[in-house]
């Protein structure tokens, strides 16, 4: 049987490459794209996809029950793979409303229409809901979380997501639905929407604006590549065991430091600068309040279990990177 596969947020930064992704492996299925379309989702990342008579999208806010339920209705779907958040730290700081609205309340819409229509109905699904390492709160110098770790949130982001977290675990072990979670670390690509740090940053090294970086710049995270991102949740869907989460991660860590003096010395190489030029923009600002000082991630279990690894060295993943955002910052966004 073909599968029908919701994706929300698939016009998001890591929704839209995820969308691009199921197209190439999943070549029966249909796909099901629901988005608000917030200031973070775009259908131009959805490039062509729209146009296949295999894809539909709908406009919809997941907090709105009503709504959410009218998808379920119109399209029966077999999976869902849930994206769709508020997904900046800073906003949830000054904004930690939304956050509650999308990312718990919209989540609980989206696994009761879950539920009455796998569990109570005739049909059988299953609900990946792509989660982040944030929950764990944050790192000393040493060690690296494991599917083990307490949650320990910081932000009201990271406080919304791992809410959401439970409430997905409760309809695994309440009502029996098949459900599996993945905590995933930074990830960097196209289509992200030029706040978060790395576009932010080769945005302004384009411009020769300053390049601001929070604190003393020594807080670690470890970055993960979109792509390799995405074949994870692929490989969770597909094979992950049901109730169980994944860490996914790349043992890739850099201080925000270092992770921006690399991005100057590859924007100054393509940008036909001095060496060392972009460098002398950085700038140092007062702290993110609560901000997490180190993040890692322990990939053991999917790399063991599932067999993932990533398929992109770090070194050929951020050129790839800063190319396409000096190729498309402006088509893109208009920047
Ligand atoms: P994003 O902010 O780029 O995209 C989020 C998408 O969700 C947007 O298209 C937006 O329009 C949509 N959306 C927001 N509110 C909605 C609502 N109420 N109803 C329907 N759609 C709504 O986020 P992203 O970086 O692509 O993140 C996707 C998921 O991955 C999120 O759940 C996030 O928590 C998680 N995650 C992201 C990262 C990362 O580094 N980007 C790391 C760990 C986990």
């Amino acid at each position: 049987m073909t599968q029908t596969l919701l994706i929300t947020g698939g016009a998001g930064f890591i929704g839209a490459n995820l969308v691009h992704h199921l197209l190439a492996v999943e070549p029966e299925a249909t796909l099901v794209i629901l988005d608000k379309l917030t200031y973070a989702g775009n259908l131009a990342y959805l490039d062509g996809a729209l146009e296949l008579e295999r894809v539909a999208f709908e406009q919809v806010d997941i907090a709105d029950f009503e709504a959410v339920a009218g998808v379920f209705a119109r399209h029966q779907p077999s999976g869902v793979y849930h994206l769709a958040a508020e997904s900046h730290v800073d906003r949830s700081i000054t904004g930690p409303a939304a956050f509650v609205q999308t990312n718990v309340v919209g989540t609980f819409n989206l696994l009761e229409c879950a539920r009455q229509t796998w569990i109570e109905g005739d049909k059988t699904g299953r609900f990946l809901h792509v989660s982040t390492d944030e929950v764990y709160g944050s790192l000393g110098a040493e060690g690296a979380f494991t599917e083990h770790t307490a949650y320990d949130p910081s932000s009201p982001y990271s406080a919304t997501k791992a809410s959401s977290d439970h409430l997905v675990n409760a309809y695994g072990r309440t009502y029996g639905m098949d459900v599996v979670i993945t905590n995933c670390s930074n990830n960097f690509g196209p289509y992200q929407y030029p706040e978060k740090l790395i576009p932010v940053v080769i945005r302004n090294i384009r411009d020769e604006r300053p390049l601001p970086i929070y604190g003393d710049g020594q807080n670690v995270r470890d970055w993960l590549f979109v792509e390799d991102h995405c074949r994870a949740l692929h490989a969770v869907f597909a094979r992950g065991e049901s109730g169980r989460c994944y860490n996914v991660g790349t043992e890739n860590e850099w201080t925000n430091l270092a992770l921006v003096e690399r991005l100057c010395d590859l924007c100054d190489a393509r940008l036909g600068r001095e060496a060392g030029a972009s460098r002398k923009l950085i700038t140092f600002v007062t702290d993110r309040p609560g901000h997490d000082r180190r993040y890692a991630i322990d990939p053991s279990r999917i790399h063991d279990e599932l067999g993932w690894s990533p398929t992109h060295t770090f070194d050929e993943a951020i050129a790839l990177t800063v190319d396409w955002y000096l190729e498309h910052l402006g088509s893109m966004w208009g920047l």
